[in-house]
């Protein structure tokens, strides 16, 4: 049941993932939004840790990367001159025999002839482009000038603030700006679950550099991400690194990585490096006729810097994060009994919440009290779900299912009950081990919170 190939691993991911509430369909009681998905009370702070470590080793832990919060709806020149308005399209066919619309690029080929991979008819529509971006309108009148966009990318805030930054931050090239933040693309055939949808979040780093250090910042780049995935818990050995090859990337990169994880569907892009050149301040510069270089005291030159992007997807990594987390395995209680346990092995740094506090019996008011001591304790420090409801067992494994690293029980011995050397101890019990250890309150803090930081 854990083989990553097992056609059903990916629906009982799903399946989980809405009965513990992790991810919603957008709309689920009018029947469904397509490509938008809400995330529910554990999804939510998987997605806030995730973003808060990216934002902690992107920016906070660094000297020379700061942060930017770009408006979602974007003034037209902005995407016109960034080549969207004109080029962000994906190619189109319609199959004659059922009507869906297909990506080109999707279309399978069986005998040298293009199918449509819904009804098999070999009758298909000439390609026609698809702009990808959402227009909206700003204001009452419906002028063509009031036209904005929802952006279709992080990215482009931040190269025409580029001049503001630089100025206001007081930054040596190379530095870069980071975003977190969503994005909306009218994808054609949103699916694979969150892995593409039309509302998403990027979490994305522009670095400005000089031209001579770009293809040795692409590579540098290239492995602080690879790094970053394992210290989340995604293991080397599931990443891949592709190369765009010259013909696919686009014309004004320089070199293009494509960092891919082994989904239960396939090996799948979720992040994308590359080294841009100067192409977006360039165009920029030459739309807006404000000047866009940058001064080196140092050398006396002046000029367009180039940039290198990481660009990663926010709910794609949750995705991988999901289905990098979950097993099955069967285990035998003390009575000899064998039972599926479902258990989700977050690395704790991402986990929705870090410790489970289980007072042993709700009806007594002295463990239900000691309990609720630990998780004050605990709380201003960690994400801490408090259960006094049913067996201890059950218990454990609703936090398996969540995905908690970590459950303290409040026992007879934590009261002194069973010797005055066990009080004010708990019950630790390890997630994936399921062994427990017996730790002092005083102690919780310092071994906990190394942990789940
Ligand atoms: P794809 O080829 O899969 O459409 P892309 O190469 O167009 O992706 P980029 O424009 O490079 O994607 O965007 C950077 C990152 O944003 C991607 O690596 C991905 O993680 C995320 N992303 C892009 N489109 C979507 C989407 N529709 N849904 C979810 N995440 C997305």
């Amino acid at each position: 049941m854990n083989n990553p190939n097992d056609p059903q691993r990916m629906e009982r991911i799903v399946s989980l993932c809405k009965r513990r509430g992790f991810i919603f369909q957008a709309g689920e009681i009018y029947g469904g939004l397509n490509g938008c998905w809400d995330y529910g009370p554990l999804g939510v702070e998987l997605k806030r840790n995730l973003k808060d470590y990216w934002w902690r080793v992107m920016v906070r832990e660094r000297d020379d990367v700061v942060g930017l919060d770009g408006s979602i709806l974007t003034h037209p020149a902005v995407l016109k001159a960034s080549g969207h308005v004109d080029t962000f399209s994906d190619p189109m066919v319609d199959c004659r025999t059922c009507k869906a619309r297909l990506r080109e690029d999707q279309v399978p080929e069986k005998n040298g002839a293009k199918q449509c991979p819904n009804c098999g008819g070999k009758e298909l529509t000439e390609a026609r482009p698809f702009n990808l971006m959402f227009q909206t309108q700003m204001g009452a009148s419906a002028e063509p000038e009031s036209v904005a966009y929802l952006r279709p990318e992080t990215a482009q805030s931040i190269f025409v603030q580029f001049k503001n930054v630089l100025d206001t931050a007081r930054k040596k090239i190379p530095f870069g700006i980071a975003q977190i933040g969503k994005a909306f693309r009218n994808e054609i055939n949103p699916r694979n679950y969150i892995f593409r949808s039309r509302e998403f979040e990027q979490m994305e780093l522009e670095y400005f550099c000089a031209p001579e250090q770009g293809m040795q910042l692409l590579d540098y780049w290239l492995e602080e991400r690879l790094r970053f995935y394992e210290n989340i818990g995604i293991p080397r050995t599931k990443l891949h690194v592709l190369m765009v090859p010259d013909a696919d990337r686009a014309f004004y990169s320089k070199g293009t990585y494509d960092i891919e994880y082994e989904f239960p569907f396939g090996v799948q892009e979720l992040e994308g490096v590359a080294y841009r050149t100067n192409y977006d301040l360039t165009q920029h510069q030459n739309a807006s006729g404000k000047s866009l270089e940058y001064f080196d005291e140092e050398t006396k030159a002046k000029f367009v810097p180039h940039v290198v992007e990481p660009s990663a997807g926010v709910d794609r990594t949750v995705l991988a994060l999901l289905c990098e987390a979950y097993d099955e395995e069967t285990v035998t209680d003390e009575k000899g009994k064998s039972e599926t346990r479902i258990v989700l092995r977050f690395h704790p740094r991402v986990a929705p919440f870090k410790v489970g506090v289980f007072p042993l019996l709700k009806n007594k008011p002295e463990l239900v009290a000691k309990a609720r001591e630990v998780q004050a304790l605990l709380r201003p420090h960690m994400m801490v779900f408090y259960d006094e409801g049913g067996a201890i067992g059950r218990r454990y494994r609703r936090q398996d299912e969540a995905g908690t690293p970590f459950g303290l029980t409040v026992d007879f011995e934590t009261l002194g009950e069973k010797g005055e050397e066990l009080r004010d101890t708990v019950t630790l019990r390890h997630r994936d081990s399921m062994e427990q250890e017996r730790i002092a309150i005083a102690d919780l803090l310092a071994t906990l919170l190394p942990q789940v930081q």
